[in-house]
C-alpha cells in the first residue's frame, strides 16, 4: 500500500515542490458540501517563467533519451494509476464533484491514454523522399516540438490534462500545465506527483496554479512554449488562438472547445435503446461534458413515445452525494455554473418551451430538467448548456432532422438512432462534426481513435497517431552527396 500523496498546497514548479509566489491565495472546495479541501498560494509570472525555462533546459536531454526509456517511464505511470486508483477516484469525487461512476470513467480514460502513449516513442518515424536535384537525398525527420503548454478545464480535469501530458512527454517534449482554478489537484498537481514517483527527470513537467484571467495571457505569450494545447470554452479558445497566430507570436495551437451535440432519433429507432443512451449521454457528470447531448431531435412519428419513456427514465435518476454509489446526478462545479443554469431554465420557460420535468435546486445540486416543444431558435438549442438540462425538438422527417442537427455553430460530437445501420451511416456522413455515433450516445472517447471537433468546436485531434502528429513536427534535412552544379 502506498502512502497517500499530501501537501497539495505546494505546486510543482521547475523541478521543485513549492508554494506559488503571488500575494493571492485560492480556496479549493468540494462542490457537493462546500467544505474546504485546500488553500493554495497562487503562482505569478515569475513562477511561470521559471517553469518554462526549466522545461526548455530539461527537454534538450529528454528529446535524445532512448525511446525505450521514455516508454518505460510511461509504463510506470500506468502502474501508479493502478496502485493509486482509489486515491485518484477519491480526489475526482471531492474536487470536481464527479459521481463514483464518472470518476471511474475518467480514471479509465486517463489510464488508457497513458497506456497508448507507452508505444508512441516507437511509433514516430520519418521518411526519405526522392530528389529532383542530382546527388541529393531528402530526409524528413519527425521531432518533438520542444515545450508544450497545456491549459485544461475543470470538468474532466485528470483526463483532459493527461491526454496532452502523456503523449507530449512520450514524444520527447517537456510540458507546463495550467489546470483550471476549480481543480488544481486533479487537473495537474496529482499528475505531477505521479510522474515524479515514476522517476520523470526534474523540470520536464511543471504544474503552475494561477487564475486564467491573471496569468493566462502570460502563459500563452511566453516565448518558450512552441505549442499551446488548450481545452476549454470557445471564447477563451478564440482568444488563445488569436494570440498564437497573431502578429507577435506564431506558435502551434490545438483547440478543443465547446460542443452542442445533437442526439437524433429517426422514425425506425429502438426507442428503449435510444432512451437509455440519451439519459446516460445527457446526465453523466451532470451534463458537464463537451460531448454531452445538448439537443434531442426526434422524428414526429415517435416524439410522444420517446418523450413519455425518456421522462419516466430521467425521473428515476438519483440526485445527491456523488460519493454514493447510486447517485447519477451530483453537484455542478460552482455557484457561477448553477446561476447560469438557473438563468437558462428561466429563459427556456420564457421562450415557450414546455416543462416536462423539473425539480428544486438545492445548493449546487441541480436536478434534471427536460423541456419539450423546443425550437432551434431557443437559447437552450443555440447555446452549450453544460448542465443537467435538455430540450427536445420535433423533426418532420429524416431530412429535417439532419437540418436541425446541423443548425449549430458547434460541431464536436453527435449521435443518431435507427434500426437501419446503412441509413444510420448515411445520416452520420451528413452531420458536420468531428465525431458521430450510430446507435450510441455522443459521449465516447477511445485512446487510439481521433477525438476533436469541427466548426467552433476547435482545431486538431487528440489520441493515437493524431496525437503523434500534433506533438511533433517535421524537419526536412537534405544531404547533397555530390557537388551540385549551379547556374552561376
Ligand atoms: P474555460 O473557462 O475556457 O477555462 C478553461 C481553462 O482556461 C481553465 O484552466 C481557465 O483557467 C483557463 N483560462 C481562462 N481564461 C484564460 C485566458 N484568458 N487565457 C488562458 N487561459 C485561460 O472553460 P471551463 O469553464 O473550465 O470548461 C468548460 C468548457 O470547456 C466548455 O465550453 C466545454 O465544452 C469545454 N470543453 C471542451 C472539451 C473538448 O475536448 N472539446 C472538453 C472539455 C471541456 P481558470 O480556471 O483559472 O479560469
Amino acid at each position: 500500500m502506498s502512502t497517500a500523496y499530501c501537501d497539495f498546497h505546494l505546486q510543482s514548479i521547475a523541478g521543485e515542490r513549492r508554494e506559488g509566489s503571488s500575494e493571492r491565495t485560492t480556496r479549493v472546495t468540494n462542490p457537493y458540501d462546500g467544505s474546504e479541501l485546500l488553500n493554495i498560494r497562487l503562482a505569478n509570472a515569475d513562477d511561470l517563467n521559471a517553469a518554462f525555462l526549466a522545461a526548455e533546459k530539461a527537454q534538450a536531454d529528454w528529446s535524445v533519451t532512448p525511446p525505450a526509456q521514455r516508454s518505460a517511464l510511461l509504463q510506470r505511470v500506468v502502474a501508479i494509476f493502478d496502485t493509486r486508483k482509489e486515491e485518484i477516484i477519491d480526489w475526482l469525487i471531492r474536487e470536481s464533484g464527479s459521481t463514483r461512476l464518472k470518476a471511474n470513467v475518467e480514471w479509465g480514460a486517463a489510464r488508457s491514454i497513458t497506456q497508448e502513449a507507452v508505444s508512441m516513442p516507437n511509433r514516430v518515424h520519418g521518411m526519405t523522399l526522392a530528389s529532383n536535384v542530382p546527388g541529393k537525398e531528402n530526409r524528413v525527420y519527425r521531432k518533438p516540438l520542444g515545450v508544450v503548454g497545456v491549459i485544461s478545464p475543470w470538468n474532466f480535469p485528470l483526463h483532459l490534462s493527461q491526454r496532452s501530458i502523456a503523449p507530449a512527454l512520450a514524444l520527447g517534449n517537456a510540458v507546463v500545465v495550467k489546470p483550471a482554478s476549480d481543480t488544481p489537484v486533479t487537473g495537474g498537481l496529482l499528475l505531477a506527483r505521479i510522474f515524479e514517483e515514476a522517476g520523470l527527470p526534474k523540470g520536464l513537467l511543471s504544474v503552475v496554479v494561477g487564475s486564467g484571467s491573471e496569468i493566462g495571457d502570460a502563459f500563452v505569450e511566453h516565448r518558450v512554449p512552441r505549442m499551446v494545447s488548450f481545452t476549454g470554452s470557445t471564447p477563451v479558445g478564440r482568444r488563445i488562438g488569436g494570440i498564437c497566430s497573431g502578429g507577435e507570436h506564431i506558435k502551434k495551437v490545438a483547440l478543443e472547445l465547446g460542443g452542442n451535440s445533437p442526439f437524433v432519433v429517426l422514425d425506425d429507432a429502438d426507442i428503449d435503446q435510444a432512451v437509455n443512451a440519451a439519459a446516460m449521454g445527457k446526465f453523466l457528470h451532470q451534463g458537464q461534458i463537451c460531448m454531452a447531448i445538448n439537443r434531442i431531435i426526434v422524428d414526429a412519428r415517435r416524439y410522444d413515445d420517446f418523450v413519455a419513456r425518456f421522462v419516466e427514465k430521467v425521473k428515476g435518476l438519483r440526485v445527491g452525494d456523488p460519493n454514493d454509489m447510486e447517485t447519477v446526478v451530483g453537484p455542478v462545479i460552482n455557484a457561477r455554473q448553477r446561476e447560469g443554469l438557473e438563468a437558462k431554465i428561466a429563459t427556456a420557460k420564457q421562450e415557450g418551451a414546455t416543462v416536462l420535468l423539473e425539480g428544486e435546486i438545492d445548493g449546487q445540486l441541480v436536478p434534471p430538467h427536460v423541456f419539450g416543444d423546443v425550437t432551434p431558435e431557443m437559447e437552450i438549442s443555440r447555446e452549450e448548456i453544460f448542465g443537467p438540462l435538455v430540450g427536445i425538438q420535433k423533426a418532420r422527417d429524416e431530412a429535417h432532422a439532419l437540418t436541425l442537427a446541423n443548425a449549430s455553430e458547434y460541431g464536436l460530437s453527435s449521435a443518431v438512432f435507427t434500426t437501419n445501420l446503412a441509413r444510420g451511416a448515411r445520416f452520420a456522413q451528413g452531420i458536420k462534426a468531428g465525431m458521430t455515433h450510430v446507435n450510441d450516445m455522443p459521449v465516447n472517447d477511445e485512446a487510439h481513435v481521433p477525438f476533436g471537433g469541427e466548426k467552433n468546436s476547435g482545431l486538431g485531434r487528440f489520441n493515437g497517431d493524431w496525437a503523434i502528429e500534433e506533438f511533433t513536427t517535421d524537419h526536412w534535412i537534405s544531404v547533397q552527396h555530390e557537388p551540385r552544379s549551379y547556374p552561376f
